[in-house]
């Protein structure tokens, strides 16, 4: 039996928690911020593109300065935010369950105080990672009992230089519903979708439409993949959830190809030492970037945690990684094959490779 809801402190008393927490350290008080006009309109302190939860913390961040002049945008409809319950195919997070910032150092705004309060805390010690839907229930919670200021079903789509009404400056963004929003500051926080194309090579996506997909698509359809050879492209993490996803729908085989041999090391986990998540902005700004660089490359260079060790089981199809119970690859029972090709762009299918249907994990 899961954990079980409501027996324990319950969200209300959690609530009111947060709100005693936010006021016993809500100095300095005083509003500061002075109203900017643009064309005669109020203009935005901060307009944050994104309600993921980078968007959501740098809302609170600003509250907790007195910023309040905020607006959060997103594309999304309310609630579909960010890759957790859209396109993230993983059962839990990999980042560890005990991993803090949305809460900004106050204690019961934390997942744990969140889930404990509705679980109990035998059943937080008890999780070992922590499940994608939860997390991202989280975050609702958070936006919801912060008041955070979310605009959804918007997107910017093109932002220019503009001048406020007192000949300072700041910046036009305009909407996708054709709104131009005045805002002294813009932040993006525009996730992976910021960063550049979901990218294919050519040979993929030049494939008829129902023949390949990005891990990024939201509607694959696994169902149409039963009984069938599917090739991933890739060895990450989507490329991972993905493949093993098309085997729990029924997949004959998953063939993934990655440019490496693959290693099974958790790239990203050298980076979760406060030199680098407290400080990689101020090397940015400071000029301290060469002895910054100094330090990460040194706890680079230290024994990194290996994730995944595969191992077959009959039972289980999750991942995890670190120090949780391993995730045991129901795919590896079903003939996943993990297969290193030389060069993506030259892989070539031919014998027990051919594939029907091909998904890209790439960026
Ligand atoms: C499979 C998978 C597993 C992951 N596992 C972990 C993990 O275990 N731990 C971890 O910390 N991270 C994990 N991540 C990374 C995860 O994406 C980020 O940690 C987290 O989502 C970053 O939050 P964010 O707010 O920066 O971006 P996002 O959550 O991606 O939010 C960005 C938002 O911006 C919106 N947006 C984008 N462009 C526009 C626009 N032009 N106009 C309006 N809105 C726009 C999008 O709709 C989206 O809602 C994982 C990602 C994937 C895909």
């Amino acid at each position: 039996m899961g954990p079980q809801l409501g027996q324990h402190g319950g969200l209300a008393a959690l609530e009111a928690q947060v709100a005693r927490d936010i006021a016993l350290t809500a100095h300095p008080r005083m509003d500061w911020m002075v109203p900017r006009l643009r064309q005669g309109q109020p203009a935005l302190d901060v307009l944050i593109v994104g309600a993921g939860q980078s968007g959501l913390v740098t809302a609170f961040g600003l509250f907790r300065e007195r910023v309040r002049n905020v607006l959060c945008i997103d594309r999304a409809p309310a609630g579909r935010e960010g890759p957790w319950i859209t396109f993230a195919r993983m059962p839990t997070l990999r980042s560890p369950k005990d991993q803090s910032g949305p809460d900004l150092g106050i204690p019961s705004l934390t997942f744990q105080a969140w889930y404990e309060a509705q679980f109990g805390a035998e059943a937080f010690a008890e999780m070992s990672l922590i499940p994608s839907v939860q997390w991202h229930e989280y975050l609702m919670w958070y936006r919801r009992l912060l008041d955070l200021p979310v605009r959804n079903d918007v997107e910017a789509t093109a932002i220019e230089p503009g001048t406020l009404d007192d000949g300072g400056r700041c910046l036009l963004v305009t909407l996708s519903t054709g709104e131009v929003l005045a805002a002294r500051k813009v932040v993006l926080a525009t996730g992976q979708d910021g960063t550049g194309e979901w990218w294919m090579p050519d040979f993929v996506r030049n494939l008829p439409k129902e023949r390949r997909a990005h891990t990024c698509e939201v509607a694959i359809d696994f169902e149409a993949l039963r009984g069938r050879t599917v090739a991933v492209l890739g060895a990450g993490a989507s490329a991972m959830d993905n493949a093993a996803v098309a085997l729990e729908h029924g997949a004959k085989e998953v063939h993934q190809f990655c440019r490496r041999v693959p290693t099974m090391i958790q790239q990203y986990r050298w980076l979760t030492f406060a030199g680098f998540l407290r400080h990689m902005g101020d090397a940015l700004t400071s000029g301290a970037g060469a002895s910054w660089a100094t330090s990460c490359a040194s706890a680079k260079a230290s024994p990194r945690i290996p994730t995944t060790a595969c191992s077959p089981s009959p039972t289980s199809s999750c991942m995890s990684s670190g120090p949780g119970p391993m995730r045991a690859w129901k795919a590896i029972a079903s003939g996943w094959r993990h297969r290193a090709a030389r060069s993506t762009p030259t892989m070539r299918f031919a014998g027990p490779a051919c594939a029907r249907t091909c998904i890209c994990g790439l960026s």
